[in-house]
């Protein structure tokens, strides 16, 4: 007999969306959100949004502590599957946040605007997902508008993001003659109708030999396209293999238009059959499957509540083994402490009452005060456990900090610190002077800084520019090279929060070149936590 929690495992599809801003991500999320019933959400996911247009808009958000919290994690049912699925914040809320989300996911579902191929956030998205060979599924969107060829837009992924595409779906035309999409997955034809929300189960219509003559009447001269489209690809394309795609060698596509609802329960339908369920985790001194009976997991971001008059913060947790119920004992690893989980949130897209368990691949929100730091592992057996694989990102942009009040320096000294270890921030002290310097992957990062200085820390802090541009941590075998690697370089080195030696360099360029000076000495673009 199959235990509830091993059946309960392998009904969960905890993935995230990565794209571009404006690739489609909030529309095609909510339409999965609808399929999934949860339309109350869906209307926020849009207000979001809009929110986060103002950093403004965006602390009085964060301080209701309202529709952030609920959409950063999105719980639906769809068939037998429970869908997690985990906001990547993007826009100007980008933050190392979004990479780390990713650390916690199972999957990924890639969104391309077919006008605009691959673009930036895209490759770095795809770049954390290479890191832990998270398996992608690709969602071409936007067809209702003139765009790149189809096989065009599949080459160019492959050569950007190094990764093979097979496309289960097929387009017919684009923009003002996009008739539907050829879905090579179930062997079936969707027309398209402008304007028409297909979210009933119309089935499609089922052409398995593309020589039927229904075809010729149902799409005209687009007919034969299709079919020589199909016959080429037959040629360049290998057949999907499930094997290379849980090994993230392979990219399933699909074609569509999100706000059309066009092509999104079959890409949704396909997803959940697709998509691995939770498997094993990497830990120290072993990995965790999600099978076994003892509960645990780990943090991978920490939410403040900009409120100054609640201090409290909510960690997002990733369930990795065992089941979770409210009012559970757990050790916190770092601190080798029991805590209660009494208060603790467990995510839903939809009001259910009651609902006081939870299982590998869902995401809990505790509740804590300052506690919980990213990379924190709980765990409810006596096993001494560590996840590992929730690191710190090199930060791309960098400010120095400039204290309003010298007399601050020590409030200053705290906070910056405690900040860096929620993930807010990064904090480096150059080898020379005594300065703070702060490294963020998106802009915003800087901003939040400042004021949660001011709210919780009561120290009034601005920043100047500073001429960084890329960070690495290092390290070498040999202690000896990576002295003279210092001394070197002792303009551009650093410590971070946690002591770590940093190489600060001017720019990405300035990098390459002293990566090619010192070949020995190795250049880490992330940190695992300590
Ligand atoms: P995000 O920034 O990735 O979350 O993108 P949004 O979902 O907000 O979409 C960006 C813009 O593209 C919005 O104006 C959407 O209405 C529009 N959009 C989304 N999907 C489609 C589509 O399938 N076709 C067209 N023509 N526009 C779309």
């Amino acid at each position: 007999m199959i235990s509830k929690l091993a059946k309960e495992t392998a009904r969960r599809r905890t993935f995230g969306i990565i794209s571009h801003p404006d690739a489609g991500k909030t529309t095609l999320t909510e339409k999965l959100l609808l399929f999934g019933g949860a339309i109350q959400l869906a209307g926020s996911v849009k207000a979001r949004k809009a929110a986060t247009h103002a950093l403004s808009d965006w602390m009085s958000i964060e301080q209701e502590r309202g529709i952030s919290v609920t959409s950063s994690v999105m719980q639906f049912d769809y068939r037998d599957y429970t869908v997690n699925l985990l906001d990547t914040p993007g826009h100007q809320d980008f933050s190392e946040d979004t990479y780390r989300v990713l650390t916690a996911v199972d999957s990924a579902l890639m969104v391309i605007d077919h006008a605009k191929g691959v673009e930036p956030q895209t490759e770095k998205l795809m770049e954390v997902c290479r890191m832990r060979n998270t398996p992608v599924v690709t969602f071409i969107n936007k067809l209702d508008r003139e765009g790149m060829d189809p096989l065009e837009i599949l080459a160019q992924i492959e050569d950007k993001l190094q990764i093979e595409c097979v496309p289960l779906s097929w387009p017919v035309g684009m923009g003002k003659q996009f008739k539907g999409v050829y879905d090579l997955y179930r062997g079936q034809l969707h027309l398209f109708t402008p304007g028409r929300d297909t979210r009933a189960d119309e089935g499609g219509v089922t052409i398995r030999d593309l020589d039927d003559p229904r075809l010729d009447e149902l799409l005209g001269s687009a007919a034969d396209k299709l079919r020589e489209d199909l016959e080429l690809l037959a040629g360049a394309a290998n057949p999907y293999d499930h094997q290379e795609f849980l090994k993230a060698s392979q990219t399933p596509v699909f074609f569509g238009s999100a706000i059309n609802n066009f092509g999104v329960k079959e890409l949704l339908d396909a997803f959940v059959e697709l998509a691995p369920a939770p498997g094993c985790r990497p830990a120290e001194p072993r990995p965790v499957c999600p099978d076994e009976e003892s509960f645990s997991g780990f943090t991978f971001k920490v939410q403040a509540n900009m409120n100054p008059a609640h201090r409290d913060r909510i960690a997002f947790f990733r369930i990795c083994s065992g089941r979770f119920q409210r009012g559970m004992k757990v050790k916190h690893q770092r601190l080798g402490k029991e805590v209660v989980l009494s208060n603790a949130t467990i995510f839903m897209a939809q009001d259910r009452a009651n609902v006081e368990e939870a299982y590998p691949g869902d995401i809990i929100g505790i509740h804590n005060h300052g506690t919980i730091k990213i990379g924190d592992t709980f765990t409810a057996g006596k096993d001494e456990l560590r996840f590992t694989g929730i690191p710190n990102f090199a930060p791309e942009h960098f400010r120095r900090v400039l204290l309003k009040n010298p007399l601050k320096a020590k409030q200053l000294s705290k906070g910056l610190v405690q900040l860096a270890e929620e993930g807010a921030v990064q904090v480096f002290r150059p080898l020379q002077g005594g300065d703070f310097i702060l490294g963020a992957v998106g802009v915003l990062q800087f901003e939040v800084t400042v004021a949660r200085l001011k709210a919780e820390y009561g120290v009034e802090a601005d920043y100047e520019p500073v001429a960084y541009g890329a960070a690495r941590w290092v390290s070498a075998d040999d202690r000896k090279l990576l002295e003279e690697f210092k001394a070197k370089n002792w303009n551009n080195m650093a410590l971070d929060a946690e002591e770590h030696l940093t190489f600060l360099s001017e720019s990405p360029w300035m990098l390459s070149r002293t990566m090619e000076m010192f070949p020995r000495v190795t250049f880490h673009k992330t940190r695992e936590h300590s």
